[in-house]
């Protein structure tokens, strides 16, 4: 028996019979040709064949999935019809008279490149998904068809080197128990589609799980992040324990999604989603959302090549609320420039993108993105129950500023008699640690504060958030970070303002007790994590919670506030 450790990327356990997904490596030959037209013709013929076979497979996530995945494929045949794509492969066709396949390849090299070269986690990863598009086409010009899952015949446990969504969603998945693969993060599609598809994923488990031979039993613990090996009789059976308790409690959780989250000693919390588009509030209000606790508007701006103008935002805002009806929900304004580039956005270079003008400071520096921002999103908040959020506050003076720059937009839309949100609170997003620090003072300029802990823990620690070499010091569990949530929870409540929260720690069970105990009034996650975060807190005691978050905070280190709340969360609450 050998265990190895990779990254948790979908929750649950699957023992079974290993299957290596086997890709057929595309050998390119790099040829002259003579007649290039023939060649721009034999592209044309693969294009259109790539994409039929993709609607396909649009048909296929639309009907075993949800609306959410269907669109990865919707913008992989978006990517097939992109011009710019298309005109650098057939300008290699005719100014260097190259073969259409070393053409595609070319492309679709200097495309993923460029995105692997960025600074945005998301951004990065998308380039698996111009690699996939481009192979597609390579396979059908070379005329390869061999399935990468010949030969499976038995529900089993996928490995791979890396599962694009078409190999993901190509499977059958009435033999798929889960994922594995050797590289990878827990943003990949592979970790998405699994956690939509409810299979257990582990990824970045290292190139070993490449030499397993098919067959082989393993044990995949998506919770964990481990893979393990010919597992011995009593770890096979510990884990099918641990497998029927999970499912057990899933089956409530999912069976009581809707519900609130009350706590047995009768206290509510708001349960809230975070989304990015129109088809993530549907998922997530059928997954149990009270409204929205954070719209990250960067969809409208990242997937583009100019600006998008005040109509374009107003409509995009206004079918996301219209999805929620009168439920709340939280826009926050621009959260780009640094790390998240707009190639539009004309921003000189900076040393420390992560420090510099980014979120609220662009958008205070520059009225004209945010000024329609703020006027789409009070004319769409109309009729609906619309708050304002600013990203990456960190002084008194930009509340003030950005507060007066929506007064003056309120001013302008109200002179040209159109309707905007009647009723609109207007809060932060505390992640930085000095918006942290000075919380009381902030909390009079707002009201309501909602603590991002992906940005307050990376700032907190000096730890880049996408960084795997210092992912242990980015943790929202290190003590320095819940003591200053901490701090701004009571810094809030003193001025009887209400706090919630919207990082990823928010989503995450083993913090929900915790979350509790200090007094956190809304947690705002992932569509997915929501109906097990509910039936959590539906088990807790608000009493036992602050006692169990004293004792948390006195803890030395995030590995000894985790193995704590583990002992709590095996005791019961
Ligand atoms: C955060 O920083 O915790 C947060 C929710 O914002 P984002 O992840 O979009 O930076
Ligand atoms: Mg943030």
């Amino acid at each position: 028996m050998k265990a190895l450790n990779g990254i948790p990327a979908s929750r649950g356990i699957a023992i079974g019979p290993a299957f290596q997904f086997k890709k057929t490596t595309i050998q390119i030959e790099r040829l002259k040709v003579e007649n290039p037209d023939q060649e721009i013709d034999r592209l044309a013929s693969a294009l259109q064949q790539a994409r039929h076979e993709m609607s396909v497979l649009l048909e296929k996530a639309r009907t075993e999935t949800d609306a959410g995945t269907a669109s990865i494929f919707e913008a992989h045949i978006m990517m097939l019809e992109d011009p710019d794509y298309l005109d650098a492969i057939r300008e290699k066709i005719r100014g260097e008279a190259l073969n259409a396949e070393a053409a595609v390849a070319d492309a679709t090299d200097t495309y993923a490149q460029m995105l692997e070269a960025m600074q945005d986690e998301y951004l990065r990863a998308r380039a698996v998904d111009i690699r996939d598009v481009g192979s597609r086409v390579l396979r059908i010009l070379l005329n390869l068809s061999s399935s990468p899952t010949e030969g499976l015949d038995q529900q089993a446990v996928i490995l791979a080197d890396e599962l694009t969504p078409s190999d993901t969603i190509s499977l059958d998945k009435n033999l798929v128990m889960g994922f594995c693969t050797a590289g990878g993060g827990p943003t990949a599609h592979v970790a998405i589609l699994a956690r939509q598809l409810g299979l257990p994923a582990v990824v970045s488990a290292g190139p070993e799980i490449l030499d397993i031979p098919d067959m082989q039993p393993v044990i995949i613990d998506g919770s964990e992040g481990t893979l393990i090996i010919a597992p011995d009789a009593a770890t096979i059976a510990s884990k099918r324990l641990q497998m029927e308790r999970q499912a057990a409690i899933n089956d409530k959780a999912l069976s009581q999604a809707k519900a609130p989250a009350i706590t047995r000693d009768g206290q509510q919390i708001e349960i809230v989603a975070n989304i990015g588009d129109v088809d993530s509030a549907v998922i997530a209000l059928e997954a149990g959302a009270e409204g929205v606790g954070l719209l990250r508007t960067e969809f409208l701006y990242l997937k583009r090549t100019s600006m998008p103008d005040e109509e374009e935002q107003y409509q995009a805002y206004r079918k996301i609320l219209e999805v929620f009806g009168s439920l709340p929900v939280i826009l926050r304004t621009l959260d780009i420039g640094g790390d998240k580039e707009l190639p539009y956005l004309n921003v000189p270079r900076e040393a420390n993108p992560f420090l510099g003008l980014r979120a609220i400071r662009l958008c205070l520096a520059k009225p004209e993105i945010f000024k329609p921002q703020l006027k789409a999103a009070l004319r769409a908040g109309a009729g609906h129950n619309l708050k304002l959020m600013f990203p990456m506050v960190a002084t008194v003076e930009e509340v003030r500023a950005a507060r007066e720059t929506m007064e003056e937009c309120k001013a302008e839309l109200l002179a040209k008699k159109q309707s905007i949100a009647e009723k609109l609170e207007v809060g932060i997003m505390v992640e930085i640690p000095a918006a942290a620090i000075i919380a009381d003072k902030l909390a009079a300029e707002v009201d309501f504060f909602s603590i991002g802990t992906n940005d307050l823990s990376q700032y907190t620690m000096a730890a880049d958030r996408t960084s795997g070499a210092v992912s242990k010091l980015a943790d929202a569990f290190q003590p320095a970070v819940l003591r200053l949530v901490r701090d701004v929870v009571q810094a809030a409540h003193q001025n009887g303002k209400w706090v919630g929260m919207c990082g990823e720690l928010a989503g995450e069970p083993l913090a929900i007790p915790l979350l509790l105990g200090l007094g956190l009034d809304e947690l705002s996650m992932n569509a997915s994590a929501i109906p097990l975060a509910k039936q959590i807190l539906r088990a807790s005691r608000l009493d036992k919670a602050k006692e169990l978050a004293q004792t948390a905070l006195e803890l030395e280190s995030s590995e000894a506030v985790k193995a704590f709340l583990e002992t709590k969360n095996q005791s019961g609450h």
